[in-house]
């Protein structure tokens, strides 16, 4: 069953759809998704969960998120091996990322739920006193893509929560395993029915519904930047609150002093993590000119070395991609790149063999592609990096920035003015210095440009789910308002 409503798991009223393993091809389950009804029924839950746990003290919802963070880590096994199931990631991947980041993400928030602080100003002269209170939003409606359906989900669901609101969720119709067993062991770990509850159902329907709904305060959404744009504008109809955290085409830029070595396996690294599905993968290395070939011959060579196969198996680099048809579509880039004049210098082909059922493609290494090209241009979204040489920094920097994203960026340099130059001018969300992809609960994750709005993680993303009411009291003891002469004169 792949709804969760009310602390309850059921079937949904909506169509029927089948999950592939994408390792193999073969049928793994049927899924019966939501229709609007059942999405009507999950924002109620919500709605009528809202004033027990927004009226919780902090420390109490603190509690329950750090007994829901043990019952992950009790768990842990089980979650792990369902999302290298749902999605075809390598082991290594849930056991050591997606697994512990989430507990350690609900760790996290369990400390911030207790520092969401107000301000308090004096005005008037001594004659009134304002304060700031935090409140939650209310029902939050949420939106999560298919490439870490766990982290995504509690990227979603964990601040929401911390700050008050309870929240209906939507997985990737693709992915719902891990987000169904996290609601799941919320209700375990004490959390009361309706705080957080699962609809699975594709975008244009069930989504779509949710956006819309009325009894939804805001849309918190991850996905792309297509689907976004979309949201966005639904969710216009109701002035809701959105947050949008979309796609990216995150540069590494590469400058002439840099650790060659420490750059090729970190763009790798970059390029290749989660079979290259992640927003923020490495997908573009503006090397110096002096540095290009090395750097590109050792990356290829690093390529060549990475363990394709089975992503149950702890031995393997790189799993299967999320379905045949996108990694035909990450194919497609390759060899449309190709076609019009760029080398392939690793990988540029799925591989034979045992594998040839799943949706595997090799780690890929593309050069001599024009800056403007699709594939430099748009989001490919899978093993695959394209490197391209510059000349002066300006240049360097000004290519990293030449795309509609901004996610994130590296930059590979010994020199601190070319890395505080980097920081300040590369326009993303997050820039890392000599490294790439890292991330941590306590600092925030979130786009400039077409990648979005909005922060994850940190203290900053209680921002997103709480609203800042400003409370004025008077002091006056009798009906005197020193602005009222201003307005009418009481005359009699
Ligand atoms: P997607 O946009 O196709 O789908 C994301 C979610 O939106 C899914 O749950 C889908 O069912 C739903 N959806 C689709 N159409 C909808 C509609 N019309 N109304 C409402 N919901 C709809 O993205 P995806 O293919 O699942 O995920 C990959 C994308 O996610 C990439 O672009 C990637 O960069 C992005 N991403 C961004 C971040 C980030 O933090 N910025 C993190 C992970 C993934």
């Amino acid at each position: 069953m792949h709804q969760y409503i009310a602390g309850n798991y059921r079937d949904g009223r909506g169509a029927t759809g089948t999950r592939i393993d994408p390792a193999t091809g073969e049928a793994a389950e049927t899924v019966r998704y939501a229709d609007p009804a059942d999405v009507d029924d999950a924002v109620a839950a919500a709605a009528a969960a809202l004033p027990a746990w927004s009226g919780l003290t902090p420390g109490e919802r603190a509690d329950a998120l750090l007994r829901l963070a043990a019952e992950l880590d009790r768990r842990a096994d089980e979650l792990a091996a369902v999302e290298t199931a749902q999605t075809g990631k390598t082991i290594r991947m849930s056991t050591e990322f997606d697994v512990p980041g989430t507990i350690d993400n609900a760790t996290f928030f369990a400390g911030a739920a207790r520092q969401l602080q107000g301000l308090a100003a004096g005005e008037y002269a001594g004659r009134a006193t304002s304060m700031v209170r935090r409140e939650p939003v209310g029902v939050v409606g949420s939106i999560a893509p298919w490439n870490y359906p766990l982290q995504m989900a509690g990227w979603k669901i964990l601040p929401a929560v911390a700050a008050g609101n309870t929240i209906v969720l939507k997985p990737s119709e693709l992915t719902p395993g891990t987000t169904l067993l996290l609601a799941e062991a919320a209700t375990a770990a004490g959390l009361p029915a309706g705080v957080i509850n699962v609809v699975t159902g594709p975008g244009p329907t069930v989504g779509e519904h949710l956006v819309r709904h009325p009894g939804v305060a805001m849309t918190s959404f991850t996905g792309s930047t297509a689907v976004g744009r979309r949201i966005m504008a639904l969710a216009a109809e109701t002035a809701k609150r959105v947050h949008l955290e979309l796609g990216g085409k995150a540069p590494v830029v590469v400058f002439d002093d840099a650790d060659l070595e420490a750059a090729a396996r970190g763009a790798v690294a970059g390029a290749i993590i989660n079979g290259g599905q992640d927003c923020t993968a490495a997908t573009r290395a503006y090397v110096q000119r002096p540095l290009f070939a090395a750097f590109t011959a050792r990356v290829a060579e690093l390529m060549d070395q990475v363990v394709v196969g089975d992503p149950t198996d702890p031995g393997t680099d790189l799993g299967s991609l999320i379905t045949h048809a996108h990694r035909d579509k990450v194919a497609g880039f390759v060899d449309r790149a190709r076609a019009a004049g760029a080398r392939v210098l690793a990988g540029g082909a799925a591989p034979d063999g045992a594998l040839a059922a799943g949706a595997f493609y090799r780690p890929t290494l593309v050069v001599d592609a024009a800056q403007d090209s699709e594939i430099v241009q748009q989001e490919v979204f899978g093993p695959v990096l394209v490197a391209l040489p510059f000349d002066t920094d300006d240049e360097g920097i000004a290519l990293a920035n030449d795309t509609p994203y901004g996610l994130a960026a590296s930059a590979w340099t010994t020199s601190l003015a070319r890395s505080m130059r980097a920081s300040e001018e590369l326009q993303a969300g997050c820039v890392w210095l000599n490294d790439h992809i890292t991330i941590t609960s306590e600092m925030p994750h979130g786009g400039y440009k077409a990648s979005g709005f909005g922060k994850d993680m940190s203290a900053y993303s209680l921002e997103e789910y709480t609203n800042v009411k400003h409370v004025l009291a008077s002091r006056e003891s009798g009906p005197e308002r020193p602005w009222h002469d201003t307005v009418f004169r009481v005359r009699a």
